[in-house]
């Protein structure tokens, strides 16, 4: 049997395969393009392309794609052909170094938030040769980035690329007063542990909503949901471990580091966690990995749900985004160092991540919010919507300490001085302490847990990377023109500790009272996409995306329309699968039982018997019934009203107050019918055939 350090990568062009194709020359010249940015010669790139064809066409391939990432949230392509007629009336197999940089996909399509007009609705694609080229399902992949003819970004990987740039670009200036000579580059690292659902496709496909939606709309409980906890962490399921073995394969042979795998604690939920990588790999891979998935999932029968809410009553899922700081030299800038010159940089770095995180909670609230989110967001089995921070016990006594001037508990002596006190060990997260907060300190990185488990981690780590790049720029301001460096440290990092300390939350998130106290320390509570959403277009978070070269001014307004719309337009699709399942299928079969009991108790009369449970249960169906009714003729009403609302930001609030809220009250009742109406005549299977499919 072939062994997986044989396969591992074997469908990816990486530096392995480009050193043995290329020559030195243009070896070293792609080298350089990948690591500073610098432009690839068109005759280094025709080399390049020359390689990648001849490599791609051994391992099977017969086209090639430029791989990109629109504002959809999910990934694109459109194959080309290599052939190309040749002069004998047969084909060469062709792709030039021009056709590697730069596509022009007719992708007029996509959403781009105006930033297009139609008739000039092309745009184009271009090489991001930091992610390796491999090959999916006979496609040489070539990953690229989406821009319009005057180069605004219209996809997550362009805005992704530049905050990595912005962080890298303020990181080195502080670095380099800490006197780090050999640092030329910094990159973010993350590693997205990714949740799903695995239900039967059997089952999937007797469900409109989940085939329309996503997520069900309707269902009543099983007798058994995840109160046992049985499932959490349990032996996995043959079906589900081959499903899981074939990913692991297909993931592999793509580079793609899968490394854990267990089950999660709703039924018919999973997980996968990765390696870490570069961001932007890990973001491409990322999305490989959802695609992956569900693919292998139809193989194997079974449909893969990265929904964040697929049923009610059980955990939702959630994507927990490791974000670190790495240096070309292998240092982790999150890691507590070992010398009191290490310990300052560290406190230097996490204060800037503290200090972000609270100047700019809307935007990291902004960068996981969507409509499925906002069903797992504070509902007590995901972290609140409310942005805080966990750093632990340890790290805390570290803080106050600095703060208070107080001598630490661990340490008699005297408080802890930066540039000269050597921090106490802080002990490395090995489980997960804090799962109630979203955004945790895990001992030499952060845990960023309010991502959507469909969403691009593009959005969570655009934001991520450019406020911090943000806070260290403001450091680094200050202390290049600092005269006594080690005084004017400790001063910055003990004030940044003192004005931003309200972030700092160590307790249970899930608690009724921290909603209180959050309020009382002045930090946001945005509940919903359609209240989150605004705050995008604030003033300081304008200031901010165009300072650092993120966004354009337009290309933020763009950003935000199409989440409003994107917002809507989900809602408006439920509405509507929900008012097709109660008009065609819930209205016609309560209707159905209630005249099999009505038939029941005229033939009990007849005979003179009692028909006590006929009688009882045709009441209660006809009233669900009537109430359905009229619910479901209330949602039509407000449903009407939306093509009436012109602002975007007027019809999501309509949509989240008038027809999600009405949404629900039919679904109420429409679930306790479900609960006493005969199985037989039930137009939809259950949770319970839903959640228990895979055996
Ligand atoms: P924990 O148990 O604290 O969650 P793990 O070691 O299990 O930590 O890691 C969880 C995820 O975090 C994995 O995907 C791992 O690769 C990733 N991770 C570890 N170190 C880093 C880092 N420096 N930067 C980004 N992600 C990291
Ligand atoms: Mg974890």
């Amino acid at each position: 049997m072939e062994q997986v350090t044989d396969y591992f990568g074997s469908l990816v062009f990486d530096d392995k395969v480009m050193k043995s194709k290329l020559s030195s020359d243009v070896y070293k010249s792609l080298k350089k393009t990948i690591q500073d940015g610098k432009e690839l010669d068109i005759s280094v790139a025709n080399s390049v392309a020359q390689a990648m064809k001849e490599w791609a066409i051994l391992k099977g391939a017969t086209h090639f794609t430029h791989w990109f990432q629109p504002m959809t949230g999910i990934t694109a392509e459109k194959h080309d052909g290599f052939i190309s007629p040749d002069s004998d009336g047969r084909v060469i197999m062709e792709f030039k170094g021009k056709e590697l940089v730069k596509g022009e996909p007719d992708a007029s399509s996509f959403p781009s938030g105006g930033l297009r007009a139609t008739c000039e609705a092309r745009g184009y694609t271009a090489w991001d040769p930091t992610s390796y080229a491999f090959i999916k399902d006979k496609v040489l992949c070539i990953p690229t980035a989406f821009c319009s003819y005057s180069g605004e970004a219209l996809d997550k990987k362009t805005p992704l690329l530049r905050s990595m740039q912005a962080i890298n670009k303020q990181a080195l200036r502080v670095l380099k007063l800490f006197g780090n000579e050999n640092v030329t580059s910094i990159k973010t690292t993350v590693g997205p542990e990714q949740e799903y659902f695995l239900i039967d496709k059997d089952v999937y496909l007797k469900r409109p909503d989940l085939i329309y939606t996503g997520r069900t709309l309707f269902g009543a409980m099983p007798p058994k949901g995840q109160e046992l906890e049985d499932h959490y962490f349990g032996v996995i399921k043959p079906r589900v471990q081959a499903f899981m073995n074939d990913l692991n394969e297909e993931l592999w042979k793509l580079g793609i580091l899968g490394k854990t795998e267990h089950n999660e604690v709703a039924p018919a939920q999973h997980e996968l966690a990765p390696i870490f990588s570069t961001t932007n790999i890990a973001a491409d891979h990322n999305q490989l990995t959802m695609e992956i998935m569900q693919k292998i999932a139809k193989k194997h029968d079974l449909v893969c749900l990265l929904h964040e809410k697929p049923f009610k009553g059980v955990n939702g899922s959630g994507k927990h985004n490791n974000w670190s700081i790495s240096t070309n030299t292998g240092i982790n800038l999150l890691e507590p160092g070992e010398t009191p010159a290490e310990n300052a940089q560290f406190l230097l770095f996490l204060t800037a991540v503290i200090k972000a995180v609270d100047e700019y909670q809307d935007l990291l609230r902004i960068s996981v919010a969507s409509a499925g989110n906002d069903f797992r967001l504070g509902a007590n089995e995901a972290p609140p919507a409310i942005v805080s921070i966990f750093v632990g016990s340890e790290l805390e006594e570290v803080l106050e300490s600095i703060e208070t001037g107080k001598p630490l508990a661990s340490k008699q002596s005297n408080f802890l001085k930066i540039g000269v006190d050597v921090l106490p060990k802080l002990p490395k997260d090995t489980t997960d302490r804090n799962r109630t907060s979203p955004f945790a300190f895990t001992g030499n990185k952060f845990e960023f847990r309010a991502v959507g488990s469909s969403e691009s981690i593009s959005c969570a780590n655009i934001i991520l990377n450019t406020i911090v790049a943000e806070e260290l720029s403001k450091f680094a301001d200050i202390l290049e023109k600092s005269k006594d460096f080690e005084n004017d440290l400790h001063d910055l990092i003990k004030d940044t500790i003192i004005k931003h300390k309200r972030i700092i939350f160590n307790g249970n998130g899930y608690d009724a009272s921290w909603i209180d106290e959050a309020n009382a320390r002045g930090l946001l509570n945005l509940k919903s996409t359609p209240e989150a959403l605004p705050h995008y277009l604030d003033q300081k978070n304008i200031d901010l995306f165009t300072s650092h070269n993120i966004y354009t001014l337009s290309e933020i307004k763009a950003r935000y329309e199409i989440a409003q719309e994107q917002y809507s337009k989900i809602v408006n699709i439920e509405a509507l699968t929900a008012l097709d399942m109660v008009n065609k299928y819930y209205l016609p079969s309560i209707s159905k039982f209630a005249n099999f009991l009505y038939e029941s108790i005229e033939n009990k009369k007849e005979l003179g018997l009692e028909a006590k449970y006929e009688t009882d249960v045709i009441n209660k169906v006809s009233k669900a019934s009537n109430e359905i009714y009229t619910l479901k003729l209330e949602l039509e009403n407000a449903l009407s009203k939306t093509s009436t609302i012109t602002k975007v930001e007027d019809l999501s609030l309509f949509l989240k107050d008038h027809v999600l809220t009405k949404m629900e009250e039919i679904r109420s009742v429409v679930d306790k019918a479900e609960m006493i109406v005969d199985k037989k005549y039930w137009p939809f299977v259950s949770y319970g055939d839903l959640l228990y499919s895979v055996n």
